[in-house]
Formats: C-alpha cells, sequence, structure tokens
C-alpha cells in the first residue's frame, strides 16, 4: 500500500513514524513544501546561544508526545525545566506580581493566595472567591473565555490574571475562545460541582480515588515539571524522528498543488510531479487542506476554511547577565491586555532551560501580536525589537545593546479555536469519514500543543491502516 502525508510538521513526521511502526511494507511519501522538516518547530544557534523559533517545550500531562519521545530512543535527551525558579509573573503596571501560589490558569488550589495578592482589589478578590455561589449554567454549550472567566470570577479577576494566562497560551481573542474546544475541563466543572472553587475543594476532600476527578482539579499552581525540551532544541528531536522513518521517502521543496481521487486511488501532484497513492493523509492547516480538498469535497472544503488563524511574532534577545537588573527569578510573565503594551508574554529562556545562553547572558523570548494586537506586526522587525526593548526596559530594568536580536515572524500560524469550533470539528471528521481513503490532522483540529499534534497524527495513520483491512 502507498500512503501520501502532506506537511513534514510534527504531526505528518509522527503520522509518518506511526504507519511504518503499524505495518513496515506500507510504502509512505512525505511532501514538504519548504526545504527542512518540522513546520513551526525550528532551532537555531547562534554562538552559545540556542534559540527557538516557536514551541520550546511540551507537556507529559498529555502523554502521546513523551510516549513518542520514549518509543524512539530519544526520552534521555530531554531536561526538565529548572527546579529552583518555577513560578511566574502577570504585570501590574511597571512590575511583575507572581501568580498567586497553586493558582493553574482558573483553578485556584490556595484561596489563601487570592486573598494575599496584589493583583486584584479588595472587591475583586471577594467577587473572585464568591465564585463558588455563583449559580452554574447547566446546558450543554460552549462559552467563550471571556464569558465564563468573567462570569464566574468577576471582570476584574478574567482582566488581571484569566485573560493574560490564558491568552498568552492561544494567542486568541477571549471573546472568540472556545472554552469547549481548550478548556472544557471547566465547563465540566461548572456542570458537575456547580463551580470551580466547589469542585477543587471537593476533589481535595475525596482525595485521588474520586471518579469525578477531572485534570483541572488535581492541578495545584502550574506544574511546571510537566514540561520537558529537547536538550539541543526541537531540531534535535525532529532530526531523530526523523532517522528513525523506515519505509518513508521524503520529499523536501515539494509543495501540493492539489489532490483528486480517481477510482479507489488519490492522485496528487506536487511541485515535484505528479502520483498516485492508495492513501492521502493530510497534515497542513486547514486553510491549507481546504484548497488541496476543494474539487474532492466542497463542503468539506467550506468547513476547513472555517477556521482562522493569527499571526504572531517572537523577538529573541540576548543581554548580558548585567545589563538586566531583575533578578529573572521565575520563568517569565505575561502582560494583560488592559496594561496596553506592546508585549504578549515573555520567556526568560536561560532561567527555565539549562544551555539556553552562556553563563554570563540571559536569553529573553518576546511574545507580540496574537489576534488582539495585529497592528503591531505591520511594523518593521527593527520597529518590532524597539518596542520590545522599551517594555523590557521598563519591566525589567534592561539597559544597553542587546548580545542578540532576532525576530522571528509567525503569519497566520497559530489556529483559532472559536466557540463552536468542537461541533465544527465533529462536522469536519463526519466529512472525512464519509470519504474513502482520506484522514486528516493536525493542530486546526484538537489541540494547538505538540502532544495533541501527536496525537492527532498518530490517529489518523491508524484510521487509515483500519480502513485497509
Ligand atoms: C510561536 C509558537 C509557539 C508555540 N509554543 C508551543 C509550546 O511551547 N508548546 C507546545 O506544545 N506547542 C507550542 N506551539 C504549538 C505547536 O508548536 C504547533 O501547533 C505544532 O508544532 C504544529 O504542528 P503541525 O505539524 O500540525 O503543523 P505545522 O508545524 O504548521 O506543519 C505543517 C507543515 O505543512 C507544510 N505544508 C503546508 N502546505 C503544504 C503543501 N501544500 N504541500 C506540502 N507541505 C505543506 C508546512 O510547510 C509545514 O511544514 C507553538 C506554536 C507557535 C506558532
Amino acid at each position: 500500500m502507498k500512503v501520501a502525508i502532506v506537511g513534514g510538521g510534527i504531526t505528518g513526521l509522527a503520522a509518518a513514524h506511526r504507519l511504518n511502526e503499524l505495518d513496515p511494507t506500507v510504502d509512505v511519501h512525505l511532501f514538504e513544501s519548504s526545504d527542512r522538516l518540522g513546520g513551526v518547530l525550528r532551532t537555531e544557534r547562534s554562538g552559545d546561544f540556542l534559540l527557538e523559533h516557536s514551541a520550546d517545550m511540551f507537556t507529559t500531562k498529555d502523554t502521546a508526545a513523551i510516549e513518542l519521545c520514549k518509543r524512539i530512543g530519544f526520552e534521555d535527551e530531554l531536561i526538565q525545566t529548572n527546579g529552583k525558579f518555577q513560578r511566574a509573573f502577570i504585570v501590574k503596571g511597571n512590575s511583575l506580581v507572581p501568580v498567586p501560589k497553586g493558582l493553574n490558569l482558573m483553578s485556584p488550589s490556595n484561596l489563601d493566595a487570592i486573598r494575599e495578592t496584589t493583583l486584584l482589589s479588595s472587591a475583586g478578590k471577594k467577587r473572585f472567591l464568591d465564585e463558588v455561589n455563583v449559580p452554574p449554567k447547566l446546558e450543554n454549550q460552549d462559552d467563550s473565555l471571556y464569558e465564563f472567566a468573567t462570569r464566574r470570577f468577576g471582570a476584574e479577576a478574567y482582566d488581571k490574571i484569566i485573560q493574560p494566562l490564558v491568552g498568552g497560551i492561544y494567542t486568541a481573542d477571549p471573546k472568540k475562545l472556545s472554552m469547549q474546544a481548550t478548556l472544557n475541563q471547566y465547563l465540566d466543572m461548572e456542570r458537575r460541582h456547580g463551580s470551580v472553587i466547589g469542585a477543587m475543594a471537593r476533589q481535595k476532600k475525596v482525595g485521588e480515588n474520586d471518579s469525578l476527578k477531572s485534570d483541572a482539579v488535581v492541578t495545584s499552581g502550574a506544574r511546571y515539571n510537566l514540561f520537558l525540551a529537547p536538550r539541543n532544541g526541537m531540531a534535535a528531536w525532529i532530526a531523530a524522528l526523523q532517522s528513525r522513518l523506515t519505509n518513508t521517502t521524503i520529499q523536501l521543496n515539494s509543495f501540493v498543488r492539489s489532490i483528486s481521487s480517481e477510482g479507489a486511488s488519490w492522485r496528487l501532484q506536487s511541485s515535484s510531479g505528479e502520483s498516485e497513492f492508495d492513501r492521502v493523509l493530510i497534515s497542513t492547516p486547514a486553510s491549507i487542506a481546504a484548497k488541496l480538498l476543494c474539487d474532492v469535497d466542497q463542503e468539506l472544503s467550506r468547513q476547513l476554511q472555517t477556521i482562522c488563524y493569527a499571526s504572531s511574532a517572537i523577538v529573541v534577545h540576548g543581554f548580558s547577565r548585567e545589563s538586566v537588573e531583575d533578578s529573572l527569578e521565575g520563568f517569565g510573565f505575561v502582560v494583560p491586555l488592559s496594561e496596553s503594551r506592546n508585549i504578549l508574554a515573555a520567556s526568560f529562556s536561560s532561567v527555565k532551560y539549562a544551555g539556553r545562553s552562556p553563563d554570563e547572558s540571559v536569553l529573553i523570548r518576546s511574545f507580540v501580536g496574537g489576534a488582539c494586537q495585529p497592528e503591531l506586526l505591520e511594523q518593521t522587525d527593527a520597529s518590532i525589537c524597539d518596542m520590545v526593548k522599551e517594555d523590557l526596559a521598563d519591566l525589567l530594568g534592561v539597559k544597553g545593546a542587546p548580545q542578540l536580536e532576532s525576530v522571528v515572524r509567525w503569519t497566520e500560524s497559530m489556529p483559532q479555536y472559536h466557540v463552536g469550533h468542537t461541533d465544527l470539528v465533529a462536522q469536519i471528521e463526519s466529512s472525512v469519514a464519509s470519504i474513502n481513503h482520506l484522514a486528516i490532522a493536525g493542530k486546526s483540529y484538537k489541540g494547538v500543543g505538540i502532544p495533541a499534534c501527536v496525537q492527532s497524527g498518530e490517529s489518523a495513520a491508524e484510521s487509515l491502516l483500519d480502513s485497509a483491512r
């Protein structure tokens, strides 16, 4: 059997590897339009600085990525976050205030820390803690992050804490971001336990064996020990994965232009020619899958087109340690939109993971743009760097010229899971299921994080083999 995979990001690679694992006789052809594998995952070395262009770590809470690392013998290459400074900050004015202890996104496991934080006024704290008395919305309906967080915890907590913490992950518009598709455990807690705080308290009481246990309930503070990174960057993982592929032909610089079905087989046209396949797996962003499938199924193509993308930029700075006044005793900070700054969030990469900068230097990655500040990306690279340095000077007391400065732009790269996304994906899945020997996978559907992408690629590969039986 001959299978084509379109897209050589982590999803496509995980799919190819799974096909090799399950049936070494399957002849896999992986088409990648660029000159390298990895998609958005890319690592660059500049002297002793190690720069990640996009993701710099993945969680082991969802196990697909770590399991894949184990299966390819890459586990020993993964490093943990620095055990010393496992905390993050939220910007308030010109200060960095620690995220209240025990607060993981919207799960507060330490209510005293909420009472003590300087992020909220007395009224804001009272309203936050009153969440336990807010009547639950019981219908099984999607909500936006904004709607859910303001309804349950109040406008101030949303504004000062929840929006920046969640916004930093999804670079999304909180008024459109689907709770069901991104943070469904909170809808579940509300429905099943009446409130988030009530669910947390109940979990504490009943302990580990409770059948009502959900991820969010058991989480106590951001669990940084769950985040792993390849010692030598994401590129090392991609190279290791590539080296483990067996019956797979990799075609770089091969932009797939069209896909059509001809009887029981598929015809694929790419910049490197035309060929026929028994099965096709598309792991490109949905916007590209929509174009590829427009002649195969117009309705499916329309559904795929509905998924939007946000753009962002990562600005990487290396500074000498002495030119940064702040003690950098944490992993980074997030910025509430209401603070009207240029930076959305910043990560102290060299504090978080070893080997990211020379000893006497620090590496800081700042995120700019996203769905709420797209206009900032219209600026030139030089202006974006200046805006970021202005914020870093205010917030971290950074002085003097950087040792390293680089802007990585991600245009229309982050899928936006808008309210209704889960239903839309169910429709897409049903349309795909009605087409023989086709599978789709990737960041656009059931999770943008690396583990979700690996899971999606592997499941799609399995579905193609299942359809062969
Ligand atoms: C800035 C940023 C920071 C992130 N940080 C994290 C993080 O810290 N942790 C985490 O878990 N996740 C993070 N993510 C998310 C995660 O990295 C991505 O969702 C994931 O890597 C996407 O993988 P993918 O293979 O689905 O898509 P992509 O990486 O987009 O790969 C798709 C591939 O398809 C190729 N392609 C497109 N069109 C065609 C065509 N017509 N023919 C052939 N090939 C084609 C592309 O060139 C690309 O290589 C981050 C994402 C970004 C953008």
